[in-house]
């Protein structure tokens, strides 16, 4: 059985623990590769590598680390097949968007590309006579990322790019579910030119990341996946004084107002909620038409485009999705669906018990749509993660506020419709970290930032754009005078003022 090794120090370690977690091909149901599951006393080793290579790394010019970002990006286009190919064999996306995945952290990694520009601090000439006043960013030292299996590329990017470029070594503990990306890019890295050690990958359980947390040499912690880790994440690594973000799950809506391009809002809807088989956290498992009307209309599109939906393995070029990641979330999915019937909302297209011929062991899940769903349920309330629509139909613009506003969760939410006043109101007042209009799924590009509200999100700087880079800096302020002629000032007890 093929092994999946740490990363550390430039090269691939075998782990040492005896302890292994399996890695599936969703496709098949079949273990495909076990990865090691490390050691408190390997996580120190890679941690006491990265801590020896970073002040050399720090004092490199940004350019010279900005070239070996550059030098990244080529070799990510150069090798993006078979990333994809090997994206899509553990996870189960469909290829095309496993190269998504990639491009979208190729992204980061190419804003990271401007890091001698995005470090320039900031200079007042003359606050006072004969001083100046400037601020520069410093990297924090060693730092952590912990990553959920649904984008096992472009999640280690958010994080790596930023945090490297800014001088920092970068230790990532991936998801053990779909590990093997992430070695690879810590491949790829070492050939961009990145010296041994700053990137390190630890792969690992719970007892790994919980070590992470309590290591005193990590001085950041950025975790994104489920929200009760990501707020115990935040928690513990706050108790121990790390800079910490945490970003957590999500239940997005889909507004559709009486207005909307009633084609494209379900075109949209029917790619948000059903792509990656749902597992995405700006994926759309909500969609709340705003009055009876455009409920019925929505309704009969949803259900006739569902019809033409194609369930297939991840390599099948006319899939529009593939399998979810495990059996376990396979089970977990299908346990909503049944609670969902149980709560008493309707079951318009039921996708349990799916199978592909030939493929019938695959952790596959047909799509499913419910209506009349009420918001005090838990099938609404919780975030599936599966390919389930839900319907909660709204009366009113205010209404189909208050639901995504009152929510748990406030990741992403979209709004369809041709009135711009409404898209304003709505944008202004909705309790969400991002919002689309006439946008399904509202990811910011590389140079905004990625962040929500509620409990989608733990800390006060979101992933990537400016924030990343000031969530792996900190900000130091050099106040210096050059009194003219060597003059002696007189002592003063009082706090110096302007
Ligand atoms: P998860 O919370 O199970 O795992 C995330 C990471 O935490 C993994 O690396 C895992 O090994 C580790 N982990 C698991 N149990 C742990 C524990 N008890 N203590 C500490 N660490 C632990 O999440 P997942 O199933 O891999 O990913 C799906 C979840 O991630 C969904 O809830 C999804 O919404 C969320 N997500 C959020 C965002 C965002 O930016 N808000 C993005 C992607 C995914």
């Amino acid at each position: 059985m093929r092994s999946i090794p740490h990363f550390v120090g430039g090269r691939a370690v075998e782990g040492t623990s005896g302890r292994f977690g399996d890695v599936f091909d969703p496709n098949t149901g079949q273990v495909q590769a076990r990865v090691a599951l490390a050691t408190k006393s390997e996580l120190d080793a890679a941690i006491a590598d990265a801590a020896a290579a970073q002040p050399a790394w720090a004092a490199t010019n940004p350019q010279r680390r900005a070239r070996v970002m550059f030098e990244f990006v080529r070799l990510l286009n150069a090798h993006m097949d078979e990333l994809a190919r090997l994206l899509s064999s553990e996870h189960g996306k469909v290829i095309a968007d496993a190269r998504g995945d990639i491009m979208r952290g190729l992204e980061v990694i190419e804003f990271a590309c401007g890091i001698p520009h995005l470090l320039k601090g900031e200079y007042t000439q003359g606050a006072g006579p004969g001083i100046d006043v400037y601020s520069m960013r410093q990297p924090l030292g060693v730092v952590a990322g912990v990553t959920p299996f649904n984008f096992p590329a472009m999640i280690p990017m958010w994080m790596m790019g930023p945090a490297i470029a800014s001088g920092n070594a970068f230790i990532l503990k991936p998801s053990e579910r779909d590990p093997s990306v992430p070695v690879r890019l810590a491949e790829l890295m070492i050939e961009a030119g990145l010296p041994p050690g700053i990137l390190n990958v630890v792969h690992g359980d719970k007892d790994c990341v919980e070590a992470i947390l309590d290591h005193p040499t990590i001085k950041a912690v950025s975790f994104v996946g489920s929200s009760d880790i990501a707020q115990s994440v935040f928690s513990r690594a706050g108790a121990n004084g790390k800079r910490v973000q945490a970003m957590g799950g999500a239940k997005n809506h889909g507004i559709v107002l009486p207005d909307a391009d009633l084609d494209q809002a379900v075109a949209d809807i029917i790619g948000a909620a059903y792509g990656s088989a749902g597992e995405r956290c700006m994926a759309l498992p909500v969609v709340t038409p705003v009055g009876e009307k455009t409920a019925v209309a929505l309704r009969e599109r949803l259900i006739a485009a569902i019809g033409g939906l194609r369930v297939g393995i991840s390599t099948d070029k006319d899939a529009h999705y593939g399998p979810v990641v495990s059996a376990a979330h396979k089970a977990r999915i299908e346990s909503y669906i049944q609670m969902g019937v149980d709560e008493g909302s309707e079951l318009v297209v039921d996708g349990r018990g799916f199978t592909l011929q030939g493929h019938e062991d695959g952790f596959f899940v047909g799509p499913t749509l419910f209506d009349h769903v009420k918001p005090s349920t838990r099938s609404y309330q919780d975030e599936i993660f599966g390919p389930v629509l839900q319907i909660v139909r709204a009366e009113s613009l205010a209404e189909a506020i208050q639901l995504p506003s009152r929510h748990q969760y406030g990741n992403g939410v979209a709004i369809f419709t041709r009135n711009g006043d409404a898209a304003r109101e709505f944008a202004d007042q909705v309790e969400i970290g991002m919002v689309g209009i006439n946008v399904p799924i509202p990811v910011p590009v590389a140079y905004h930032s990625f962040g929500g509200w509620k409990r989608s999100g733990f800390g006060d700087l979101n992933q990537y754009g400016l924030d990343g880079v000031r969530f792996y800096t900190r900000t130091k302020t050099v106040t210096q005078r050059w009194p003219k002629g060597g003059a002696v000032l007189d002592q003063s007890f009082v706090i110096p003022t302007m």
